[in-house]
C-alpha cells in the first residue's frame, strides 16, 4: 500500500537527494554549507508538481539540458522518482498550486475601479475611511500585501476610523514568532554549543538570563536584569562557557540569582553525561527525549498556558514524522530542522489569527483574501512594483512550460470572489521614489472617494498638556567627573537623565573595538610613555625608531591584558592591526608636536584634582601636567588627550553652554597654568593652545557655576543645543520624545 508523504516529509526527501547530489558531484568542495538546501528542495518540490498538475513527462526537459538549472533538476527529480517507487511513497499536491489556465483580467469590468495615494499610509487611511463610510454595505475585505510586516501600524490606522468591534485583522501567525518556542529552541542551541566547544553570542545568552519562560522569572526578575547589565559592560560579543562561568563568579556579579546559577549547574550537568556517550548522531526519538530532559533543567515552560505548550508539541510531532528521511543525525541539525519546521508551521489556537466571520469588515493578506468571499473588497499596494512579484517562474523548469499563479490570475480570481465593488489602490511614491500603477489596473476607471465627514465617526481625544521642565532639587555638592556639565550644555534633559536618572542604552558588547576602547588604549599608551620618560630631554635623547619601537612594545601590552577580558573579539591579526596604527598616530603626535617645545618635565598624570565652584565641589581627573622651565618662571601646561579631530573644532571660549568644559574646569584647579592644549592625536595632529586664557576666568568660573547650579537644581529642559546634530549622538530620543 502506498504511505502518503506530508509536505515536510517530502521536502525533507528532495533535500535530501540534494545534498548527496551536491557532495558527489563538488566532492572536495564544502558548497553544502554556504547553500539553503531546505529551500532549494523547496523550489524543487514545486517543479514536480507542477510537472504532475500539467501531466507533464520528466522526459521533456531533455531537450532543455542547455539550462544547468533543469538538467540537475533532472537529476533530483529520477532520484526522487526512484525513491517513491521504492518505498511507496505518495505524494501531497500543495493548496497554493491550482491547475488553472492564466486568465486576463478583464478590463472592463464595470465593478473594478482604480485610486492612486500618496503612499501607503494614505491608502491605509483612504481604505480604512471607505470602510467606514455608508456607501460600504455588507461584508467588505481589505487586502494588504505585506500584512505581516506593517501589521502595528494598520491596526493604528484603523482603530482611528472603527472599533474594534468592527473590524478584525487576520494574520498567520506562524511557531517561529512565539517567544515560548524560540526560548526552547535557544536552549537546545546553547547546549549545541557547549557540546561542539563553539562559541555563546551574548546576546542569546542575555535571552536566556532575560525569559520569564525558565524558572526563577519572578523571584529574580530584577537581579537578573542588574547582572545583565554587569555582564553587558565587561564581557566579549561571544564567549565558551567556561568564559562566562569566570566572569559570573568575578565580583559577585550572579548576586541573588541562585535560581539561575543552579539551573544553569544543573544544565551542564545534563550535557556532562551526554557527552560521556561520545556518539554524535541519533534518531529523531533519541533527541526529543535529550531536548526533554534538558528543557525539564530549566523547567522552561512551566505555567504557560497548554496551548501554547501544545504549540511545541505539535512542532516535535511534525519532526518526528521526518524519521525516515533523517536517519541518525547530529543535534545541530535538530535544531536546524526544529527552526525551518517553526518557520513553517501555524500557531494553533492563538485567537487573533483566525479570520472574524461575524465582523464586516476583514483585514487580510492575499493568500487569506484568495481563500474568502466578500461583497466589496479594496487591495492595497496596485503598484507596478509590488504586483510585478507574483509573476515569479520556478527556476528548475523551462519558462515555456510553466502556468505559474501569476498577477493576473490572482486579481482575476480576487474579482470573481467579490460581489460588488473591487478598488485596487497604488501608492504614487515608495520610499520617497515615483512608482506607476501596475499595469493591470491600468484600463480600470478612476475611483471617486467621496466621503461624508458626518460619516466617519473620527475618535476624538482631547489632550490636556502641563509642560513642566524641573526635575527635583539635587542635594548633592560632590560630583564626580565634568561629564555631567558637558551634558548639560549639550541639553539639559540629557545631563538629568543619564546622570541623575542613570538612564543608558544597554551596551551591546561587539566583535570589533569600539572608538571609546580605542580611545582609552591611546591614552595608556600615552600615559605609559611620559611615566616611563618623565621629562622632553630624555625622550629628545631617543631616535624615532626607538620611541616608535617603545610605543609599539606599550601598546601591545595594552591589547594582550585587553585580549584576556575580550578573546573573540581581538584576534591575533585585528590585534596587530590596531597596535601599529595606535603607535603611528602616539609617535607621529611626539614627532610633529611634544619634540619641537620648550623643555618640560611630567609632573602630573591621570592625575585626580577636586575643583571648587562656590559651595559646589567637583572631582576632576587630568590626562597630564607638564612643568615648563621658562628661564626663572616654572609654569604649568594642562594637555586634554583627543582622540576625533572633530572635537577639537569651533570653540567659543566665551560661550555659557561650551562644547568642552573639561579644559575650563581643568583651569581651575592649580596655580601657575600658563596654557591650557588640546590635542588631537589623529592621522594629522592638531592642537588649540589657549596661552591668554586668564582674562577668560571669570566668565568661565560663572559659566560652569551656572552649569553646575542649574544641574543642581534640576533644570531639565529638552533643549539640544545644535537640534537636530546634538540628538543624533544621543540614545534618548524615546524618552524626552523631542520629535514630537
Ligand atoms: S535626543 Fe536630543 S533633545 Fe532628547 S535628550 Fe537627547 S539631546 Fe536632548
Amino acid at each position: 500500500m502506498k504511505s502518503l508523504q506530508n509536505r515536510f516529509q517530502q521536502q525533507c526527501l528532495w533535500e535530501n537527494i540534494i545534498v548527496e547530489w551536491f557532495n558527489r558531484e563538488k566532492a572536495g568542495l564544502d558548497f553544502v554549507s554556504y547553500l539553503d538546501c531546505w529551500q532549494l528542495a523547496a523550489k524543487a518540490m514545486d517543479a514536480w508538481h507542477i510537472l504532475n498538475i500539467y501531466h507533464i513527462p520528466l522526459t521533456v526537459l531533455e531537450k532543455y539540458f542547455w539550462n544547468k538549472e533543469v538538467q540537475s533538476f533532472f537529476r533530483w527529480a529520477n532520484s526522487y522518482k526512484l525513491h517513491s517507487e521504492q518505498f511507496n511513497y505518495l505524494d501531497q499536491i500543495p493548496e497554493n498550486i491550482r491547475p488553472v489556465d492564466v486568465k486576463k483580467v478583464n478590463n472592463f469590468n464595470p465593478r473594478c475601479f482604480k485610486f492612486a495615494c500618496g503612499d501607503l499610509i494614505k491608502e491605509l487611511n483612504a481604505a480604512a475611511k471607505w470602510a467606514k463610510s455608508k456607501e460600504v454595505f455588507g461584508k467588505s475585505g481589505i487586502v494588504i500585501l505585506n500584512l505581516e510586516q506593517i501589521y502595528l501600524e494598520v491596526d493604528y490606522i484603523f482603530s482611528n476610523f472603527l472599533d474594534e468591534s468592527e473590524y478584525t485583522i487576520s494574520i498567520p501567525v506562524k511557531l517561529n514568532t512565539m517567544q515560548l518556542i524560540n526560548i526552547a529552541i535557544l536552549i537546545l542551541q546553547i547546549a549545541n554549543c557547549y557540546i561542539t566547544g563553539d562559541n555563546i553570542k551574548y546576546e542569546d545568552f542575555s535571552r536566556l538570563l532575560r525569559t520569564k519562560f525558565i524558572a526563577g522569572f519572578d523571584l529574580e526578575f530584577s537581579s537578573r536584569s542588574y547582572m545583565d547589565y554587569l555582564l553587558r559592560n565587561n564581557i566579549d560579543y561571544e564567549f565558551n562557557w567556561q568564559y562566562l562561568v569566570n566572569k559570573l563568579q568575578i565580583n559577585n556579579v550572579h548576586a541573588n540569582c541562585d535560581v539561575f546559577i543552579k539551573i544553569c549547574n544543573a544544565f551542564e550537568q545534563e550535557l556532562i553525561i551526554h557527552l560521556e556517550d561520545q556518539i554524535t548522531k541519533h534518531n529523531c526519538q533519541y533527541w526529543v527525549n535529550f531536548c526533554n530532559k534538558i528543557l525539564q533543567k530549566f523547567c522552561w515552560g512551566e505555567g504557560s498556558e497548554e496551548n501554547l505548550i501544545n504549540n511545541w508539541n505539535i512542532l516535535l510531532d511534525q519532526y518526528l514524522k521526518l524519521t525516515t528521511f533523517l536517519g541518525e543525525h547530529d543535534l545541530g541539525r535538530f535544531i536546524k530542522t526544529l527552526i525551518t519546521l517553526s518557520k513553517e508551521l501555524d500557531v494553533k489556537a492563538i485567537t487573533n489569527t483566525k479570520i472574524d466571520h461575524k465582523k464586516n469588515i476583514n483585514i487580510v493578506n492575499i493568500q487569506a483574501a484568495l481563500q474568502l468571499q466578500f461583497d466589496n473588497l479594496w487591495i492595497c499596494g496596485f503598484s507596478d512594483i509590488n504586483w510585478s512579484e507574483f509573476n515569479q517562474f520556478n527556476p528548475f523548469l523551462p519558462i515555456d512550460l510553466q502556468k505559474t499563479n501569476s498577477g493576473e490570475e490572482i486579481l482575476q480570481k480576487l474579482i470573481d470572489l467579490t460581489s460588488r465593488l473591487v478598488i485596487c489602490s497604488y501608492p504614487l511614491y515608495i520610499d520617497g521614489n515615483l512608482v506607476q500603477c501596475s499595469k493591470l489596473i491600468t484600463n480600470f476607471p478612476e475611483f471617486n472617494l467621496k466621503f461624508n465627514l458626518e460619516d466617519i465617526c473620527l475618535k476624538q481625544i482631547t489632550l490636556e498638556y502641563y509642560e513642566d521642565h524641573s526635575a527635583p532639587i539635587y542635594n548633592k555638592k560632590l560630583f564626580s567627573g565634568t561629564k555631567f556639565l558637558k551634558l548639560q550644555a549639550a541639553c539639559p534633559f540629557q545631563a538629568n537623565a543619564k546622570i541623575r536618572l542613570q538612564a543608558e542604552n544597554l551596551k551591546v558588547p561587539s566583535s570589533y573595538l569600539e572608538a571609546t576602547t580605542k580611545g582609552e588604549i591611546l591614552h595608556k599608551t600615552m600615559e605609559r610613555f611620559w611615566g616611563k620618560y618623565k621629562a622632553l630631554s630624555v625622550v629628545k635623547q631617543l631616535s624615532i625608531e626607538e620611541i616608535y619601537k617603545e610605543l609599539l612594545d606599550i601598546t601591545n601590552e595594552i591589547l594582550i591584558d585587553l585580549k584576556k577580558l575580550r578573546p573573540a573579539s581581538l584576534n591575533e591579526v585585528i590585534l596587530k592591526i590596531e597596535a601599529i596604527r595606535i603607535t603611528k598616530l602616539c609617535c607621529n603626535f611626539i614627532k610633529t608636536y611634544e619634540l619641537n617645545r620648550t623643555n618640560f618635565i611630567i609632573l602630573y598624570l591621570e592625575n585626580k584634582f577636586t575643583v571648587k565652584l562656590k559651595e559646589l565641589l567637583i572631582k576632576i581627573k587630568i590626562d597630564r601636567v607638564d612643568q615648563v622651565n621658562n628661564g626663572s618662571d616654572l609654569n604649568l601646561l594642562i594637555i586634554d588627550y583627543k582622540t576625533g579631530k572633530s572635537l577639537i573644532n569651533n570653540h567659543n571660549w566665551q560661550d555659557p553652554r561650551i562644547d568642552d568644559p573639561q579644559l575650563l574646569i581643568y583651569s581651575l584647579c592649580l596655580a601657575n597654568i600658563e596654557e591650557l592644549i588640546l590635542a588631537a592625536i589623529t592621522a594629522s595632529p592638531k592642537f588649540i593652545t589657549l596661552s591668554n586664557w586668564q582674562e577668560l576666568k571669570d566668565v568661565w568660573y560663572e559659566s560652569l557655576y551656572k552649569l553646575a547650579k542649574d544641574f543642581q537644581n534640576g533644570v531639565a529642559i529638552v533643549d539640544p543645543k545644535y537640534g537636530a546634530i546634538t540628538c543624533r549622538q544621543c540614545d534618548l530620543k524615546y524618552m524626552c520624545r523631542v520629535f514630537e
